[in-house]
């Protein structure tokens, strides 16, 4: 069992020399769940939420500022704005967000404070099937490859609890 989660957890990490530094990632984001700037915040300040909720929503806004107006992010990342409405709706309240530290270094552009960045950069992208890739992202092909992985590996581990399950239910019915 170790060494299944071990490989789950490698196949979680993607290499990072897979980025090509486009930055499209910073300048589009949204926070999970599809919130609307102004519920970010209050789950920022809230005194009921899980912890690592509230923790969550103030690391993204600690980077993380909106748009102006919807139509200002669909000028950046026109395909983000539509699967974000596809799996919210159009009716959505979602806010859309792009960082603070993307900017001018010398003749590039890129994140001001690379070193310091904080985990959920590193972290980004999660091999997951509601990962959204932005076209031209280095990780994309490897992310999704994992994901199949990862999902086979999950499939297998529920055949097993429901096998056993079920020999469990005959035992009992024996008694
Ligand atoms: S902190 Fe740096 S890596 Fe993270 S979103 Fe901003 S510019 Fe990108
Ligand atoms: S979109 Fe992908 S390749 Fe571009 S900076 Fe973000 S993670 Fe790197």
């Amino acid at each position: 069992m170790s060494n299944i989660l071990e490989r789950v957890n490698n196949l979680l990490k993607l290499p990072q020399h897979l980025c090509n530094m486009c930055g499209n990632c910073c300048r589009m984001a949204t926070f999970k769940g599809g919130l609307s700037y102004e519920e970010v915040l209050e789950l920022a300040n809230s005194k009921e939420a899980e912890e690592s909720q509230v923790i969550g929503a103030r690391d993204f806004l600690a980077i993380f500022e909106p748009y102006e107006s919807t139509e200002d992010a669909k000028k950046i990342g026109p395909e983000f704005v539509e699967s974000v409405y596809e799996t919210f709706g159009k009716d959505s309240k979602v806010s859309f967000f792009h960082c603070k530290f993307l900017g001018q270094i010398g003749d590039k552009y890129g994140c001001l404070i690379h070193e310091d960045r904080p985990q959920l950069c590193r972290m980004y992208p999660i091999p997951h099937e509601r990962t959204f890739y932005f076209p031209g992202c280095g990780f994309e092909k490897q992310g999704r490859k994992n994901w199949e992985e990862i999902k086979n590996i999950l499939q297998s581990l529920e055949e097993k609890r429901a096998n056993l399950q079920n020999k469990v239910k005959e035992e009992e019915t024996k008694e």
